[in-house]
């Protein structure tokens, strides 16, 4: 039997496992896809997601995950209205299977035992014990006194566990060769209602140009992402050589209160799946630091359930306070989050 077993192999489940498995405990970490596994990501490393890594995984963000260009110098937002907040602050550009499959080789070489092409299908908690059916080249059992669930925006295993259908947003950006008038150390994001149904965003790696649109409804993708390379071609100069990749992503549609879900008896919710995430879509340090509070809190309460969930959301307390806060920031910046009123 494992004392835990860590849902998902992304930076949320990589700092769980790691901290539990450093710490003396016996974790297996399972994910679905083959790694490194592909995640529709901007992979913009802000500076609190660069210092976490050091602190968590005790070394820098190596050079083999980056892209050009490597150093990101922050965000500029242009809200409803046309005005632009400029966000200056030092990060780095990573791909994202690059740098999760990394993290989940420094979990592994922390005893951490990472098994990939294997899905978990359900967990039953029976006896003070979780029995968690997974699903490789057969379907089998393993159980843990805890299972820590970052699995991630879809979330079915949770879905199965509360019963419940969540709100999503859909993502969609295109990969091209080309050109823009914009300094490519920076990410854009764009407010405007008539460019998508969140935000609208522009970003460069490895020399393509990478533009999204977030939408509610699915159908409106193909109208928005055109507006959208339309504006940039108006007031940018953009120019596409060639669209090279496309990808379609979701989203969690979190609302200004920001409603985290901790989990259910012995299954523990932490990352993306449980809530954290921050404006316009930043989710790797909110669901760093999750994963490493919940694993504090299950190694300090080990014997004790009900005192986990209490440690847990103590810990998590100051990040669920700057969620918030920045959601109304943002909500404040521009009138296009309706929703967030
Ligand atoms: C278009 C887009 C751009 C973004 N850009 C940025 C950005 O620039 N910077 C940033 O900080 N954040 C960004 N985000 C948000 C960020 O990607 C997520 O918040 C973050 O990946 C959440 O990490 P996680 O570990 O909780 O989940 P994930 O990274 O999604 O990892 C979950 C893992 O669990 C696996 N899994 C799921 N179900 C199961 C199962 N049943 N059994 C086994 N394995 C399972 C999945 O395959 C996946 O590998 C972006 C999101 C999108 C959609």
């Amino acid at each position: 039997m494992y004392d835990v077993i860590v849902v998902g192999a992304g930076a949320t489940g990589c700092t769980a496992a790691k901290t539990l498995s450093e710490n003396g405990y016996n974790v297996l970490q399972i994910e679905k896809f083959k790694m490194p596994r592909y995640k529709s990501c901007s992979g913009q490393l802000i500076k609190k997601t660069v210092d976490l890594v050091q602190e968590y995984f005790g070394a820098a963000v190596p050079a083999s995950v980056m892209c050009t260009p490597t150093e990101n110098r922050g965000m500029i937002f242009t809200n409803d209205k046309g005005k632009v907040f400029r966000f200056e602050q030092p990060g780095l550009n990573v791909w994202r299977s690059s740098f999760d499959n990394w993290l989940a080789m420094k979990a592994s070489e922390c005893g951490v035992e990472v098994r990939d092409c294997t899905t978990v299908l359900l967990c039953e908690e029976n006896n003070g014990i979780v029995n968690v059916t997974l699903r490789g080249e057969k379907t089998y059992t393993e159980t843990a006194k805890f299972v820590i669930d970052c699995e991630g925006v879809v979330g079915r295993l949770k879905r199965k566990i509360l019963n419940n259908t969540p709100q999503y947003i859909t993502t969609f950006q295109t990969y091209n060769q080309g050109s823009i008038d914009l300094d490519y150390h920076y990410f854009y994001a764009y407010l405007q209602p008539e460019l998508s149904e969140y935000d609208a965003w522009f970003n460069v790696k490895d020399n393509l140009l990478v533009l999204g649109v977030s939408v509610k409804d699915n159908e409106k993708i193909g109208v928005y992402h055109q507006r959208f390379l339309d504006y940039m071609k108006e007031h940018y100069n953009l120019h596409i050589d060639k669209q090279t990749k496309a990808d379609k992503w979701l989203m969690p549609h979190i609302l200004p209160g920001c409603n985290i879900d901790y989990g259910v008896g012995r299954v523990l919710f932490a990352g993306e799946i449980a809530g954290f995430l921050n404006p316009m879509g930043e989710g790797i340090s909110a669901g760093m630091e999750s994963g490493y509070c919940v694993a504090q809190a299950v190694m300090h309460h080990f014997d004790n359930v009900e005192m986990i969930y209490s440690d847990y959301k103590e810990r998590v307390e100051p990040l669920h306070s700057y969620m918030k806060r920045q959601w109304s920031f943002v909500a404040k910046i521009t009138d296009a989050f309706s929703d967030m009123k």
